[in-house]
């Protein structure tokens, strides 16, 4: 249900004590900072089943000009998608449309919001010089879009009733908070700036998830291994391919593309021990890792064997640019290393 009306009330709210707190970030300001692809952008609408051709490339296009924003931001597009659609049902609240540019009419304009105080815009988003209301598809309130707005379709104006322009806008308030948006708790942490509320969280959390299942395709592995594929990697665990993704795509935006594999199914890490560790039943399933050459995991007991782990193929030593970057970046998405082998990095450092 399109609840632009009762979510901007407490979205506005939420808007302008954040502003306080966060005026003076130099993150996001109107003007050029991000560099983004041309229109058209992408596979459209690829993993945003159901939402309006429109809206789902203006999330693509602002979720690809993420990695852009300082500090790099790795916003997933369906995470775009969860608030557009709950603020707005993607832009069509009240009937509204939008056009290929991206303008959505007519304009969805929320409730009055006496509570922020004196009218900040003289009634140029909101249509009131009495009083602020939250606006567009993202329900930003005038003041919130003068610190955030964003020209997101390249037309040289930053306009919160464009859907691109305003997904941009809150790739850069969400990331401002939570980036760099690769897990959970940093989604959360940006929901919680853009709408001081749980629910609000969970419910664009629940639509989030809704639109990355759509975009997956599981294969399965062994046991109840979820996998999906991801290009660099190949198969790994569906439970953190975001952040994955995100890293190989915040490192190659850094000079630093990195390809690896994760999933090993049980047959490959019992093979790898008969190679590593030797043929004996002892040297297959008991021996200490740290006795095989190079160190195995026992079989059962590999992050491999549930694709929550990668060896980088340029990492052999800590002395390559991979094992540099790695070493200073992948904490933010989640990723640990193993100490005894600096190729491998996993979900927990083991
Ligand atoms: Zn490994």
């Amino acid at each position: 249900m399109p609840t632009g009306k009762t979510i901007g009330v407490t979205s506005a709210t939420a808007l302008i004590a954040l502003l306080a707190a966060t005026i003076g970030l130099p993150v996001l300001t109107v003007s050029g900072l991000f560099d983004r692809p041309e229109l058209g952008f992408g596979p459209a609408g690829a993993g945003l089943e159901g939402v309006p051709p429109v809206a789902a490339e203006a999330y693509q296009r602002a979720a690809a000009a993420a990695p852009s924003f300082s500090p790099p931001c790795s916003i997933p597009p369906s995470l775009l998608a969860g608030v557009g659609e709950v603020e707005s049902g993607h832009g069509t609240h009240g009937g509204a449309t939008a056009s290929g540019n991206g303008d959505v009419r007519p304009p969805i304009i929320g409730i009055p919001l006496p509570q922020l105080g004196d009218d900040t815009d003289g009634g140029r988003w909101d249509g009131s010089s009495t009083v602020d209301h939250a606006v567009g598809p993202m329900q930003f309130i005038p003041s919130t879009w003068r610190a955030y707005g964003a020209d997101g379709n390249d037309d040289g104006a930053a306009d919160p009733h464009n859907l691109y322009d305003a997904a941009l806008a809150a790739a850069g308030y969400l990331c401002a908070s939570g980036s760099p948006m690769a897990t959970e708790s940093d989604w959360r942490r940006g929901l919680w700036a853009y709408n001081h509320s749980e629910a609000y969280a969970d419910d664009v959390l629940e639509a989030a998830r809704r639109y990355e299942a759509a975009d997956t395709s599981p294969t399965s592995g062994s046991g109840d291994v979820q996998l999906v594929d991801v290009e660099g990697v190949g198969p790994t665990n569906a439970a953190w391919a975001h952040q994955v993704r995100s890293l190989l795509a915040a490192a190659a935006a850094e000079g630093v593309p990195l390809t690896g594999s994760s999933y090993r199914d049980p047959a490959e890490q019992i093979a790898l021990r008969r190679a590593h560790c030797g043929t004996s039943h002892y040297a297959i399933y008991e021996m200490p890792s740290s006795q095989c050459s190079p160190p195995t995991a026992r079989p059962g007991t590999s992050q491999h064997e549930q694709g929550l782990a990668i060896d980088f193929d340029a990492c052999s030593t800590r002395s390559t640019a991979c094992w540099s970057w790695l070493n200073a970046n992948a904490i933010r998405f989640g990723l640990h290393p193993l100490s005894s082998e600096p190729w491998h990095w996993s979900i927990d450092g083991n």
